[in-house]
């Protein structure tokens, strides 16, 4: 065989396992995941001023959901170290059952304003601020709550409703549902559903004490 054959040989057989590792990785990597955020826990709690006795009861999660388009993402939480085993449970089952989740992204990518986060339809937890309307600390600040998709799940108070885009329209997909398995699965764990609340109906939320 002359030299010149040989290469070409070579070369010919190097493609082909270049194709074929290519090949593995597509199917390694299948379903390909989206992911909306991958922040470090500084980058996530940086920009407000957050006491270190909270502080030191956070941390951050990984969760994978499906989104509106039907492909899986992943997204993370800011959490109660408390409720990070609860809340990692709940989004296995939230997977499993295909309940959409728009996004969840640390609401310091909303420069950590709740009417943004919401009016974007993000779904998030710990935010260090008051409950809306009143002087009090929210279950957020100390990230035993989470709010989720608030467009599909808002805040009804009387005529109010936050985020103003939103709407609670037990059709669409992605609305948290009375009787559902997802209330039940918070429920379960000790957490209490707003959409049960008497004095007004924040469909979006959940909380444990803490
Ligand atoms: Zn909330």
């Amino acid at each position: 065989m002359s030299l010149k054959l040989q290469t070409y040989i070579k070369i010919v057989l190097i493609l082909v396992s270049l194709y074929n590792l290519s090949y593995a990785q597509q199917i390694k990597n299948e379903p390909e995941i989206i992911v909306d955020c991958n922040y470090t826990f500084e980058e996530a709690v940086t920009g407000i001023e957050i006491p270190k006795s909270i502080l030191k009861q956070l941390t951050i999660i990984d969760v994978e959901y499906y989104s509106f388009d039907d492909k899986i993402h992943k997204g993370q939480l800011v959490v109660n170290k408390k409720a990070a085993n609860d809340l990692k449970e709940i989004f296995s089952f939230i997977k499993s059952s295909k309940f959409p989740i728009e996004k969840v992204i640390p609401v310091v990518k909303y420069k950590w304003s709740d009417t943004v986060s919401m009016r974007e339809n993000n779904t998030t937890s710990f935010n260090y601020r008051n409950v809306k309307g009143y002087r009090v600390l929210s279950a957020h600040s100390y990230g035993m709550a989470i709010d989720i998709n608030p467009v599909q799940n808002p805040h009804v108070k009387r005529n109010i409703i936050e985020p103003a885009n939103g709407k609670y329209d037990i059709k669409k997909r992605g609305t948290i549902l009375r009787d559902s398995k997802l209330v039940q699965e918070f429920v379960k764990r000790g957490w209490q559903w707003g959409g049960r609340w008497r004095s007004s109906k924040d469909y979006q939320h959940f909380e444990k004490k803490n």
